[in-house]
């Protein structure tokens, strides 16, 4: 996997129809003009709350969902998109939402899948501040980007999307059926959108930084900013709209496929336990569509208690990770997952790897270090 490439992720249109999950009642027809459902469209979600997010189907580039809160004096956004490309159209669809001009940007997590669409919203309201933990923003500060669109660095990257998108065309060509084929020309389509995206890239930072807590009060619409505990990172941002019974919580959760490289298993469930206790009416993953109820959260923190009880056996016992990896039985949690898609269940078990490498170094008390596999079966 590319440096750049933090997340991909499945979002299934009808996926609630073979799924135990929460339905959702916020959906939005895909554009015709855009099959695959690539560019993030706007959906309404209560008073003051709006949602930007890719729309149905496979994502080979994923884009991080976008909150837009309206406060009195100006809009807060959650995240900012996942490229310039995606940032240019959070610009565009927050001005069909509101006039007012956005007066702070929370940032979830470091992933640049949440903002690398930050330069382009600062470059339309400037005046923002950009909220994140502080080790999200000294993360965000050591991924080795551009602090300006630099035309040597976008050509060095084109270089790697042609060959992903060759890649993806040759699978499509050598596809023994239609259906594989309409896939990886699907994936091939996609990651010439994310190229062109892309272009321009130049890193934004955090100006302002929390350790637990922050509020941004409001009469309408006040916003808390929490660090609940390591998750998906090390310095995951959750926001709580507590007038609007509303969780926003960056890629804690992430739906319909979990997503756990350079994760923290244990800390993960508790942070899971104090999101659910907020009695949320919809929570907002950081991919995927917004729940309603607690179903998903429920099967996270049991996959996640699953996990860590076996492979704290069996690493207590001196079984190596590659024998542990063989030996954890996530069987029904897979299942739980995907259901009865096939693709779906490919992208649960490959993801079970960082899960369980992850599990194994926090049993083994190995560190884990953002950006870095937590084993070496993740290379
Ligand atoms: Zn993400």
């Amino acid at each position: 996997m590319r440096l750049y490439a933090i997340l991909r992720v499945f979002t299934i249109a009808g996926f609630t129809a073979s799924m135990a999950f929460s339905s959702t009642v916020f959906c939005q027809q895909a554009s015709a003009t855009d099959p695959t459902g690539y560019f993030q469209q706007s959906y309404s979600i209560a008073d003051q709350v709006h949602l930007l997010r890719q729309g149905a189907g496979f994502h080979v580039e994923v884009i991080g969902n976008v909150t837009v809160v309206e406060q009195t004096d100006g809009l807060v956004l959650i995240d900012a998109g996942g490229s310039p490309g995606a940032g240019r159209r959070v610009v565009e669809l927050v001005h069909g939402i509101s006039t007012k001009p956005v007066k702070a940007v929370v940032i979830t997590h470091w992933h640049g899948d949440h903002h690398f669409g930050l330069s382009e919203v600062l470059k339309e309201w400037p005046h923002a501040i950009v909220i994140a933990t502080a080790s999200a923003e000294s993360n965000m500060n050591k991924r080795g980007l551009p602090a300006h669109p630099d035309a040597a660095f976008d050509a060095a990257q084109k270089i790697n999307f042609d060959r992903l998108i060759k890649g993806f065309t040759d699978q499509s060509q050598a596809a023994p059926d239609e259906t594989e084929r309409k896939y990886f020309a699907e994936e091939a389509h996609e990651e010439q959108l994310y190229s062109e995206d892309f272009r321009g890239i130049s890193i934004r930072y955090a100006n302002v930084t929390f350790a637990d807590h922050m509020s941004l009060l409001d009469d309408a619409a006040p916003v808390e900013i929490m660090f609940l505990g390591k998750t998906h990172t090390d310095g995951d941002a959750i926001v709580w709209l507590p007038k609007q019974k509303v969780v926003v919580t960056g890629d804690a959760v992430v739906s319909p496929v979990p997503f756990w490289r350079s994760a923290y298993p244990v800390e993960w469930i508790s942070v899971l336990e104090k999101i659910r206790s907020l009695g949320y009416t919809v929570l907002i993953p950081g991919h995927g569509v917004p729940q309603t109820d607690t179903t998903y959260v429920d099967t996270l923190i049991a996959t996640l208690q699953s996990v860590n009880t076996q492979v704290a056996a069996l690493a207590g016992k001196g079984l190596s990770l590659d024998e542990t990896q063989a030996s954890v039985d996530l069987s029904s949690s897979e299942r739980a997952f995907a259901g009865t898609d096939p693709k779906l269940a490919e992208q649960v078990k490959s993801n079970w790897i960082p899960l369980v490498a992850c599990s194994y170094a926090e049993a083994k008390h190995i560190p884990i270090i953002q950006g870095k596999p937590c084993g070496p079966l993740q290379q």
